[in-house]
Order: C-alpha cells, then structure tokens, then sequence
C-alpha cells in the first residue's frame, strides 16, 4: 500500500503536537495532522495557560494589600473582566500562532479539521478526503463530564469559564478536585462569592491529608465557602439566577454554576472501536507502554488514554511515541512517578507518596514545618506554609514531598529532580540552605514529626 504519510495525527494539543514535531523534524517523517477546533489543545486555549493567568490577575487583589503593609500608596480599584479577557484572547491568539508555526517549521503538513478513523491505515477528514498515512497517532485529549440530573443544562464547565461575558458575582463550583479548587480561589480572588459543594469529607481527594487540610483551612479563611458532603440535586432557573438545590434540602441563588466534576476522554465517534481498538471503562484508549493500541498501526497518547491527565505527560508520551516509531529508539514513558501542582491559593505543589499511602506500604517518618513565611507575615497576613517530607525508614529514600504555599509548585519541580533521583533525608540534610528563603525549610529540617 502506498502512503500519503508516515505518521497522521488526530488532535493539536500537547500530545499531539509534540509527537509530530519531533516525528518530522527529528527523524524526517513525513507527518500530517488535523485539528477541529484551535491549535493548542485544551492546555493552551481552555486548560493551563489561560487558568494560570487567571490565577496571576486574581492574586493582585491580595498584593496590593500587602504592598500598602509595606508602606507603598497602593489602592486596589475594581477588577476589569473585560479588559483583562481581550489581553488573554490576544495572547491565546499569539500562542496559537507559535504552535503552528512550530508545525509548519517541522514540515508537518496541517489540516484544519475534524478526522476520523477509517481503518487501520486510512483518515477520513470533515472535506471527504481520505489520507492514507502508514501510523495514526490519536491525540484528542479529553473533555469536561458534567454528570445527569435535572437542570444540568444551566451548568457552565471550564470550556466556558474562559470565555465569560461578565465574572458573575454569585458561583457555586461543584467538585473537588484540581479545577473546581482553582477556580474557586481564581473567581474569590477576582471578586465573586463563591461557593463550593464537595460530595465528599474534604476537598483534594488523593492528596496528602494534611495539605489538603492545610489548603481548605486557608481558601476558608479567604472568603470561599467549601460546602463539604454536599451535592447538587437539582438547577432551576429562577428571576434572579440559577436556584441550585442541594442533595440535603438546602437552596442557593447563583449567578453561575461551574462544574468541575473530572474529565472523560475524547474517543467517541472516531471509528476506534469497530476497527478492534479496545476502550476502557470510561471510553479510555488501551494502550501499552509503548502507546500502542490492540491495532499495530494506531498509536494513542494523553488524556485520550486516561493514564495520568496532565500536559508534561502527554508531551512525554509523545515524544516518546515518536522516538520509538521514527527514531529507532524504545523508550517507555515511566508515569510512577511525577510531580504536580494545583494552583489554588495557596498552591499546593506535591511528589511521591502522601504520608497516608506510604504508611500503607511501609514504615516512615515524617518531617514537616509549619510556619509563617516572611514575605507575608511582615505584611500581617496569617498565612502559613507547610512543607513535608515523608521519608523510608529503611532505604532512607524521600518518598515524598508536599509543599503548600507560594511557589509551592516552582519549588516541586526542583525537588522533583532529587526525589526522582532517589535522594536520601540525609542528602537533603547535606544541602547548604538558601538563606532567606521558604525552600531553605526542605533541607533544614532536623526534628521527627511523626514515625509509623
Ligand atoms: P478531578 O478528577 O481532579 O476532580 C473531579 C472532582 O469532581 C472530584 O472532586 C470528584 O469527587 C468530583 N466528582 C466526580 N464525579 C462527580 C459527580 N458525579 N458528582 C459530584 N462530584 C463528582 O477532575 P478535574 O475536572 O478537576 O480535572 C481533570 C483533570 O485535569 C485532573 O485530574 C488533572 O489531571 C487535570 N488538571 C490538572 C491541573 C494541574 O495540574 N494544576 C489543573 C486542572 C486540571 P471525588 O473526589 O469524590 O471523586
């Protein structure tokens, strides 16, 4: 058979783009790729990047009340939406711009359209061409799960929270986990009432108990109102906004209601299944350690495969995928271990095992300080920051570290390289501090929280 390309992908995001970068660019494969919506995939259009911004325009508020501790003039007007939304549509734009002309530089040929498989070896795009391409790498991310019940429709998802017309001054956000806790902190920041309703005992399921206790106890303090073992029955729209009836009896008046409730992959309706490639449980690629689908040809990469939903992940597999297929080279993605960050306020940045999973698995002692960083405490904030170290009392090996604070996610990713490389408490020890920092603290601390 003869190929119009070695390699086509399906879908523009992280993933994506980066296996056909280096697939035409580093080895010379002859790649095309399609995508249906913008270039960027949800990281760069409606994930990370604009979250991230959002993040930084919300923390002013709190900035310029520090800057007037520190004797500066400074007062805090009200927070221009509109104007900040048009300078993030420009750079959104602009970030676009740069994907693609990372493509186009690479030589990879680009189609602005929806595709789907057609068998092994053969895309159908939207236009009715038919691309005959030798490997088919499916890259088409994920999308946000908005569960059934009456009145879900009112419901708006972090697709749409980008793209608001004003900031509403009433939000329920509805979740737990990462999205629902950033944009929490993000709209409180920016002015609104929010609340939030957790089906469960504490928000930041899977994190470290403490940390996330540490996390809830402050976006309290700073004005969100966690509901905890609380879940929406039902939405109804009423004259001043959306009536949100809870699971226990309970009624609010919103403005908008955010759900961010997880996220489900993107495989519907490409054709993946009647060609004998297997899906999991929640639509999910199958895919082995080499991204390879029960369909030789079809490889799969990201959130499309549900194996660890975030953006560096998705890179590495790609980059991966294409080193293994073009490059000659076999190489495996280790998702064991990594590290994270949520970008609440304060931020949470974490490695490893939380104190509770390594407990389970074996005996630990756990090193932590709790303490008021300078910068803030000078401004008379009562924040804290908490750092932890869990650490194997056999090997002496950090498990795991989990910072809350500012920078907590800048400084995971450094001790994202000792960890990773299996450093010892005692090599943290022999690290010369940093003075005056917050991070000092990591390589500092002498005294034994807890052992079990
Ligand atoms: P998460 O999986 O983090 O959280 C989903 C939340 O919704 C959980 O609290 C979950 O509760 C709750 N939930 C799920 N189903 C229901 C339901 N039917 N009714 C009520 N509540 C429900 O998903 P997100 O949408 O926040 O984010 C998706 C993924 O995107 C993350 O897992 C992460 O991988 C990635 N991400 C990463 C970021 C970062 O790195 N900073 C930022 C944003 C996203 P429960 O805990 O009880 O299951």
């Amino acid at each position: 058979m003869a190929f119009d390309y070695d390699l086509f992908v399906i879908g523009g995001g992280s993933g994506g783009v980066r296996a056909a970068r280096i697939a035409a660019g580093t080895h010379g494969a002859k790649v095309a790729l399609a995508e249906e919506y913008r270039m960027g995939g949800t990281c760069v259009i409606r994930g990370c990047v604009p979250k991230k911004l959002m993040v930084y325009a919300s923390e002013y508020s709190g900035l310029v009340s520090d800057a007037q501790s520190y004797g500066w003039d400074a007062t805090v007007g009200a927070f221009d939406w509109y104007s900040f939304r048009g300078k993030l549509d420009a750079e959104l734009d602009r970030l676009e711009k740069a994907y693609r002309s990372g493509l186009s530089g690479a030589g990879v040929t680009v189609f602005d359209c929806r595709a789907v498989l057609v068998d092994g070896h053969c895309v159908g795009l939207a236009d009715g061409q038919v691309i005959r391409a030798k490997h088919i790498l499916v890259a088409t991310g994920g999308a946000p799960f908005v569960p059934a019940f009456p009145g879900s429709e009112l419901a708006i998802t972090s697709n749409e929270i980008f793209r608001l017309e004003a900031l509403p001054n009433r939000v329920l956000i509805v979740g737990g986990g990462y999205i629902a806790s950033e944009f929490a902190c993000i709209l409180n920041g920016m002015g609104c009432e929010v609340a939030q309703y957790y089906r469960g005992p504490q928000i930041l399921r899977g994190f470290d108990d403490e940390a996330r206790n540490h996390v809830a106890d402050a976006m309290r303090v700073a004005g969100v109102d966690i509901q905890c073992n609380t879940d929406v029955a039902r939405l109804e729209a009423c004259a001043d906004g959306i009536r949100a009836m809870a699971e226990d009896g309970s009624a609010g008046v919103f403005d908008k209601v955010l759900f961010a409730t997880g996220r489900n992959p993107n495989s519907a309706g490409l054709g993946l299944e009647a060609l004998g490639v297997e899906l999991g449980r929640n639509g999910q690629i199958v895919v082995d350690g080499f991204s390879q689908t029960a369909v030789p040809s079809i490889f799969a990469v990201g959130d499309v495969t549900d194996r660890i939903a975030l953006t560096p992940v998705a890179i590495r597999e790609g980059h991966a995928f294409a080193d293994t297929v073009f490059g000659g080279l076999r190489r495996k993605v280790d998702h064991s271990l990594f590290a994270s960050a949520v970008f609440t306020q304060p931020e949470i940045g974490t490695i490893g095992l939380t104190e509770e999973a390594a407990r389970d698995s074996e005996a630990i002692e756990v090193y932590a300080a709790n303490f008021r960083p300078m910068r803030t405490a000078f401004a008379g904030r009562d924040d804290k920051a908490l750092m932890k170290l869990i650490v194997s009392q056999k090997s002496r090996k950090v498990l795991g570290c989990h910072i809350v604070g500012p920078g907590a996610g800048e400084m995971i990713q450094l001790v994202a390289i000792a960890v990773t490389m299996g450093a010892t408490k005692e090599q943290f020890d022999a690290t010369i501090a940093v003075h005056p920092t917050m991070a000092e603290e990591l390589v500092t601390m002498r005294s034994l929280v807890r052992q079990g």
